[in-house]
């Protein structure tokens, strides 16, 4: 049976998430209520806007459903806003504190070529647009890559946060990686 992909879908770039999922051969469910959530193998938060975001969750009451997925294993990526969704200062799903906008205000956006723990098969081009750095990170968080000293891909247990945008790129190995988790349902 193909696999069951939630993308956050309230705001920012979820349809290119679903679509590189699809490709995998997996299915993608916009997700915009808590009930959208039931029974997925896995769920993206796509990048955005943070802020926006934020208001969207509270709207819809969907912080406490998605802090629950997360902790029952169900594996989780966030990218760019959505690594920011997932820190101590939103949802308190990894244990990171990200800085927003960390490049810079001349630096909106950039591409760079990033080697990644974990991700085989050479370094992944990486979009990053407006993006967030890992400022800092407790003891059960693994860097996977980096720009310069600054994490800009981390993994804890099932969740996986990059401050890039990997369905912009074309290279669908983060996805794989999603897919290959074992969550529980
Ligand atoms: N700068 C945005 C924020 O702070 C994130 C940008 C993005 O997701 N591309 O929410």
């Amino acid at each position: 049976m193909p696999k069951l992909v939630g993308v956050l879908a309230l705001q920012g770039d979820f349809e290119a998430h679903g679509k590189l999922v699809r490709s995998l051969g997996a299915e993608a469910r916009e997700v915009r209520v808590p009930a959208d959530l039931d029974g997925l193998d896995a769920l993206i938060i796509p990048g955005g806007e943070s802020t926006v975001m934020t208001l969207g969750i509270e709207r819809e009451g969907l912080a406490k459903p998605l802090r629950e997925l997360a902790a029952r294993g169900t594996p989780v990526l966030g990218t760019c806003a959505g690594m920011i969704m997932l820190d101590r200062d939103h949802l308190g799903v990894l244990d990171v504190t990200t800085r927003r906008n960390a490049f810079g205000r001349q630096v909106r956006s950039f591409e760079a070529d990033i080697e990644l723990a974990g991700v085989a098969g050479g370094p992944m081009h990486a979009v990053f647009i407006r993006a967030p750095w890992v400022a800092e990170h407790g003891p059960g968080v693994a860097v996977l890559g980096r720009v310069g000293e600054h994490p800009v891909a981390i993994r804890q247990g099932n969740v996986l946060a990059v401050s890039f945008h990997p369905e912009l790129s074309g290279d669908a190995r983060l996805h794989e990686l999603l897919l290959a988790m074992n969550g529980t349902r």
